[in-house]
C-alpha cells in the first residue's frame, strides 16, 4: 500500500496585520484539504514608495509568528523574504515545488484574491505547481465562468473550503486602530499586544 501524499498549503499574504480571517482560512483549509502543514508566506516589502503603505517585514513576520505559534499545523515560510524580488507567486510556487518535490501543493486564498487571479502575473503557471484552496469572503462575488474565459480549465484546479465567512480585513483593522477603536477579537490577543507595544498603525489608515 502506498503512503498518502503529503499535502502542503502555501498561504501568501501581506499579513499587515494577520487576523482571525487568515487563521480561519488556514485551519479550515487544513481540515478540508487534508493538509499536513500550512506555510504562512509573508510578502516581502514592496519596492520604494509603495513601501510606506506596508509595515516593515520584521513587524509582519513577528505578528505572523505570534498568531500561529500555538498551532502545530502552521509554520512560517521566509521564501519571499530571503530572496530578491520581484516576488511573483508563480516563482514562489515553482521554488516551493523544488524544495518539496514529495508534496502536493495548495495555494490558499480568499474569494477576493480568486476574483482578481486572472490579473496576476502568469496565473496559468501557478496552476502548474499548485491547486487553489479558496475560502469565500463576504463581498467578493466569484463568477467562475468569467475566470474560465481567461484561464480555461481553472475550475478543475479549485477546491472551495467550507468555512464560516468572516468580514474581517487588515484594512479595517488598520482603520480602526487609526481611529482609536478596539480590534479585540479580530486578531489574537498576542498580536493585539504586539501592535499596542509597537504603536503600529497609529498614523497609517
Ligand atoms: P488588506 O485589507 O490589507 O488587503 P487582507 O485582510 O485582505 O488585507 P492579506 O494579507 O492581503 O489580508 O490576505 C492574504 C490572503 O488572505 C488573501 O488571499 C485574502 O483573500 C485572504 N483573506 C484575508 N482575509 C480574509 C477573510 N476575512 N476571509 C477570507 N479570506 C481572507
Amino acid at each position: 500500500m502506498s503512503a498518502a501524499p503529503i499535502r502542503i498549503g502555501v498561504f501568501g499574504g501581506t499579513f499587515d496585520p494577520p487576523h482571525l480571517g487568515h487563521l480561519l482560512l488556514a485551519e479550515n483549509a487544513a481540515d478540508a484539504l487534508g493538509l499536513t502543514q500550512v506555510l504562512f508566506t509573508p510578502a516581502a516589502d514592496p519596492p520604494h514608495k509603495e513601501a510606506e503603505a506596508v509595515s516593515p517585514a520584521p513587524h509582519r513576520v513577528k505578528m505572523v509568528e505570534l498568531a500561529i505559534e500555538d498551532n502545530p499545523r502552521f509554520a512560517l515560510a521566509r521564501i519571499d523574504l530571503d530572496r530578491p524580488g520581484p516576488h511573483y507567486t508563480a516563482d514562489t510556487m515553482r521554488l516551493m515545488q523544488q524544495l518539496r518535490p514529495d508534496a502536493d501543493l495548495y495555494f490558499l486564498m480568499g474569494g477576493d484574491a480568486l476574483r482578481d487571479f486572472p490579473k496576476w502575473h502568469q496565473p496559468a503557471d501557478i496552476l502548474r505547481y499548485a491547486r487553489l484552496g479558496v475560502m469565500r469572503r463576504p463581498g467578493a462575488v466569484i463568477d467562475l465562468s468569467k475566470i474560465e474565459v481567461v484561464i480555461p480549465g481553472i475550475t478543475d484546479h479549485i477546491r472551495f473550503v467550507d468555512a464560516p465567512e468572516i468580514g474581517i480585513s487588515a484594512t479595517t483593522i488598520r482603520e480602526r486602530l487609526h481611529d482609536g477603536q478596539s480590534i479585540r477579537y479580530q486578531v489574537t490577543a498576542k498580536v493585539e499586544r504586539y501592535i499596542m507595544e509597537h504603536h503600529l498603525y497609529r498614523n497609517i489608515p
